[in-house]
C-alpha cells in the first residue's frame, strides 16, 4: 500500500467521509496514481490485476468531479458481465453514500427492458453497463449521454475476449467527445491497446507492475489425483481445510449442479453458480454466500468472473481451467482486500503438464498439498467428536439425561462405558458416518511427474485408482518446501509419506473453529 493517505488525494469531503467509513486505511497503489490524475480531468489508461482496487480507483476521483444536483448521467462504466456492473455500481453507491441525492443505475441484458427504462427516466448520475443492452438503450434514444462528464471501460480485456468489443467501439463513438475516458484492464492485448490509442487523448499510463502480484497473497497447492477419485478428494479437502467461504470451480454447468448436489448430500452449505440461472437466483447465491446462508458455490469461469467476496479463503480447482489467464482470474477471487487466501488445484494424471505451465505464468510454485494420512484423519476426527462432546458437557438437559441412563444401566447391569458406547453406535446407524469408528480408507497416491517408460511395470493405466503404490505411480511427489509428505495416504504397499510430519493436534481445534 502507498504512503499517500485518502485526505492527501484532494477526494472531495463527501466521497472521503464515505471512504473513512468504509474503513479503507491507504489507497492502494492503483489508486494512489489513477485518482489524482483523473481529478486533474486527465484521460487515463489503469492496467492492474484484478483485487488491487481498480473500481475506487476511478469511482472516487469521478464521483468527487460530478454534480450530484443534476440527475442525469455524468459518469457511465462499461463492464463486462452483468455481476460487474452490479458489483462496481455497489461500490458507487458505497463511495456516494454520503451525498444527499444520488442515484446509480446497473443496466444489463437479460433484464426487462421497461423497469431499466422506468429507472432512466428518473434519472441516475452514475450508470453502469453492460455494452449490449447500453448500446440498445442509446440506440433508442432511452439513454442520452448530453452530460456524460466521465466513460469508463471497466475490465477492456475481458470485454474483448467476451467478444464485446464492437459494441464498446459504437458506443465510444457515441459518447460527447470532450468527455473524460479511462481503460481499465488486467491486461494489454494489442486490440485494446489500438481502442486505447484511438480513445484516449495524452492519458496518464498507470501500470502496477507484478502481474502476479494477486498470487502472492495466495498460497497454491495440487494435489494429483485420479478422476474417480476426484470427489473423495474434494470432500477429504473440505473436511480438514479450515475455511470461511469457499468457491470451487468446475468446465461445465451441469457439473456445478451435480457437485452441488453432492456436497449438500454431504451437509455442506453449498449453491451452484452458472449463467443457467437466472439474474435473481445469481444475485441471491452471491448475496447468500456474502452474509454466510451459504458457506461453499461451485462456479463455472464465466458465472464468477470478478466476484468480490471477502470471505472466500479457499478456491478450489476441481478441473482445471482453460488457460492460465482462468486461473489467475480464479485464484483471486480469494485473497481479496490483502487478505491471505489459499488455492488447490486437483490434477489427473493426464492433466500433470499444467502444473508448470501454471508456475510460469504465476511465477509462484505450487507446493504438494497433503491429505491426512487415514490414522491422522481417524484421530482428527476423534478430537473432533471429542470437543462436540464436551460442548454438550453443560448442556441444561444433562442431569436428566443422566438420570434416565443411571436407571437404565442399573436396571441392566450395564456400566456407563457400556451406555455411552451403545449411543454412540446409536448415533452413527442414525447418520452413517458421524462417528469416527472406523479407520478411513486412503486415496491412492498419484505422482505429480509421469510415470517413466523405462522403468518396468509402470505402466500402470491411468485411471487404475484403486492400486495405488504401484512402481508407475509410486509417491515420488516432489516436496513442498514446508518438507511436507506426499499427498493422500500410503498406498496399500507403500511407506506411508511425510507420516508425523504435520501437527495433527493442531487442525481438530482449527476444525472446531470453522464454520460447517
Ligand atoms: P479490482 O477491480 O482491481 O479487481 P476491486 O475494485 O474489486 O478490485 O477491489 C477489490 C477489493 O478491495 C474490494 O473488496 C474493495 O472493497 C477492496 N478495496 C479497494 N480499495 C481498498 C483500499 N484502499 N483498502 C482496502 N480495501 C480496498
Ligand atoms: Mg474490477
Amino acid at each position: 500500500m502507498s504512503e499517500l493517505s485518502f485526505a492527501e488525494l484532494g477526494l472531495d469531503s463527501a466521497v472521503l467521509d464515505a471512504v473513512t467509513a468504509v474503513g479503507y486505511e491507504t489507497p492502494s497503489p492503483i489508486q494512489a496514481q489513477a485518482i489524482p490524475a483523473l481529478l486533474a480531468g486527465n484521460h487515463l489508461l489503469g492496467v492492474a490485476q484484478t483485487g488491487t482496487g481498480k473500481t475506487a480507483a476511478f469511482a472516487l476521483p469521478l464521483l468527487s468531479r460530478i454534480d450530484a444536483s443534476v440527475s442525469e448521467p455524468q459518469i457511465l462504466v462499461l463492464a463486462p458481465t452483468r455481476e460487474l456492473a452490479i458489483q462496481v455500481a455497489e461500490a458507487f453507491t458505497t463511495y456516494a453514500s454520503k451525498f444527499s441525492r444520488f442515484h446509480v443505475l446497473p443496466i444489463y441484458g437479460g433484464q426487462d427492458f421497461y423497469p431499466q427504462l422506468k429507472a432512466l427516466k428518473r434519472g441516475a448520475q452514475v450508470i453502469v453497463g453492460t455494452p449490449g443492452r447500453l448500446l440498445d438503450h442509446l440506440r433508442r434514444g432511452t439513454l442520452k449521454l448530453d452530460s456524460l462528464k466521465a466513460l469508463v471501460l471497466d475490465e477492456a480485456d475481458e470485454m474483448l475476449r467476451m467478444g464485446f468489443i464492437d459494441d464498446v467501439e459504437a458506443i465510444l463513438a457515441k459518447t460527447p467527445e470532450n468527455c473524460q475516458r479511462a481503460l481499465f484492464s488486467a491486461t494489454m492485448p494489442p486490440q485494446i491497446k489500438k481502442v486505447a490509442q484511438t480513445y484516449l487523448r495524452n492519458a496518464t499510463e498507470v501500470k502496477i507492475e507484478s502481474e502476479t502480484r494477486t498470487v502472492e497473497r495466495i498460497s497454491q497447492f495440487v494435489l494429483p489425483v485420479y478422476a474417480e477419485r476426484k470427489l473423495d478428494a474434494l470432500t477429504r479437502i473440505l473436511e480438514v481445510e479450515p475455511f470461511d467461504a469457499s468457491i470451487i470451480f468446475v468446465r461445465t454447468k451441469a457439473e456445478t449442479t451435480l457437485l452441488a448436489e453432492k456436497l449438500s448430500a454431504r451437509g455442506h452449505a453449498v449453491a451452484p453458480l452458472n449463467g443457467d440461472l437466472n439474474q435473481r437466483q445469481r444475485e441471491q447465491t452471491v448475496e447468500d454466500l456474502k452474509r454466510g446462508k451459504k458457506d461453499i458455490i461451485v462456479a463455472t469461469d464465466v458465472a464468477a468472473r470478478g466476484l468480490d467476496v471477502p470471505r472466500i479463503t479457499h478456491v478450489i480447482n476441481y478441473d482445471v481451467p482453460y488457460d492460465t489467464e482462468a486461473y489467475i482470474h480464479r485464484v483471486g477471487r480469494t485473497g481479496r482486500a490483502g487478505r491471505e487466501g489459499k488455492a488447490i488445484l486437483l490434477v489427473t494424471p493426464r492433466e500433470r503438464s499444467w502444473l508448470r505451465t501454471l508456475e510460469r505464468a504465476t511465477n509462484s510454485p505450487m507446493e504438494a498439498y497433503e491429505l491426512p494420512s487415514p490414522t491422522d484423519l481417524k484421530k482428527m476426527r476423534e478430537q473432533q467428536f471429542e470437543a462436540q462432546l464436551l460442548g454438550f458437557a453443560e448442556d441444561r438437559k444433562l442431569a436428566k439425561s443422566m438420570a434416565l441412563l443411571d436407571e437404565i444401566a442399573e436396571r441392566n447391569d450395564m456400566d456407563m462405558a457400556m451406555v455411552a458406547g451403545a449411543l454412540a453406535c446409536w448415533m452413527e446407524a442414525s447418520q452413517p458416518g458421524s462417528m469416527p469408528l472406523e479407520q478411513p480408507e486412503a486415496l491412492p497416491v498419484v505422482s505429480a511427474t509421469p510415470p517413466r517408460r523405462d522403468r518396468k511395470g509402470g505402466g500402470g493405466r491411468p485411471g487404475d485408482g484403486r492400486k495405488g503404490g504401484k512402481p508407475g505411480f509410486k509417491p515420488g511427489f516432489k516436496k513442498g518446501p514446508k518438507g511436507r509428505g506426499g499427498p493422500g495416504g500410503p498406498g496399500p504397499k507403500g511407506k506411508p509419506p511425510g507420516k508425523g510430519g504435520k501437527p495433527v493436534g493442531k487442525r481438530p481445534a482449527r476444525q472446531a473453529d470453522a464454520k460447517r
